[in-house]
């Protein structure tokens, strides 16, 4: 029997939705139909209250939910902001409200002169002189391998506890395992330090502004990047749908053709 057990739990077990994607809002619904449902049984019967209980308790625990179906029901049915507020994954860069204080991207890039209306369409585009520079300074962040002095300056963190930490959909930066930044790829992370380098030469006011704020302006300038910081391929942006634990959004994203990193990845509303 002890041999047994761990194998039919096993079986019974889904991985996909419990642990660290467990979904919030599904398991909530879920205790909450569980508690109502064995009430009611209780007036019956109260062993079959009882047992229907710790079976609801159990197949929750076990496999995310008791009803099945629920991750799709809670997707469709549940308002957006609200699964929002439990989304815990580690996709993309997390949505930041600009504060009151905080300067507009396009206008802190056009008095930089780093954007400009473009020669021929009605669009915005980059500085000649601008994009050298940026490429230039990729280059030279991946030369020197400057990745995490740049970074620790920025934050004004010491380099020496600075860890980077890839994983398939997100680049991070930790301090004591503390989140202090994160991109969508180390592609990403590049072409922001390099274009960091370049904007506290052209904008006056550039380390007066916040963090949040500067990350905000560099993520936008990286609409503009045409090919890959990591190998120099094209970069291609298409509308593609980004599953998390419990809600789907639309989202633009821009990747490199040549070794797939996500340079960019907007949510779209
Ligand atoms: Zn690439």
């Amino acid at each position: 029997m002890s041999t047994q057990l761990p194998g039919f739990i096993d079986r019974f077990r889904q991985p996909e939705y419990v642990g660290e994607n467990r979904c919030t809002p599904c398991t909530i619904v879920n205790v909450t139909i569980a508690v109502v449902v064995s009430t009611a049984l209780t007036f019956a019967a109260m062993p079959i209250g009882i047992a229907f209980f710790m079976f609801s308790m159990a197949a929750i625990y076990l496999r995310g939910y008791l009803v099945p179906g629920t991750p799709t029901l809670t997707k469709t049915y549940f308002p957006d902001w609200l699964l929002r507020m439990f989304d815990k994954s580690e996709m993309g860069t997390p949505t930041q409200t600009p504060k009151e204080t905080d300067r507009e991207p396009e206008e802190v890039l056009t008095e930089a002169n780093v954007i400009e209306p473009c020669e021929e369409i009605d669009d915005l585009c980059l500085d000649d002189e601008f994009q050298t520079a940026w490429q230039e300074n990729m280059e030279r962040v991946l030369e020197e391998g400057a990745e995490k002095s740049d970074l620790s300056r920025i934050l004004d963190a010491n380099e020496e506890e600075l860890e980077f930490e890839e994983h398939e959909s997100a680049f991070l930066a930790r301090i004591d395992g503390r989140r202090l930044g994160q991109w969508e790829s180390h592609a990403a992370l590049v072409a922001d330090l390099a274009a960091a380098r370049e904007l506290s030469d052209r904008y006056g006011d550039w380390d007066e502004l916040s963090v949040d704020n500067q990350s905000r302006i560099l993520s936008g300038l990286r609409i503009f990047l045409e090919t890959c910081p990591e190998c120099g391929e094209m970069i291609t942006a298409e509308q593609e749908t980004v599953e998390s634990c419990c809600r789907s959004m639309k989202v633009v994203a821009a990747t490199c053709e040549g070794c797939d990193a996500r340079i960019l990845e907007v949510e779209q509303n």
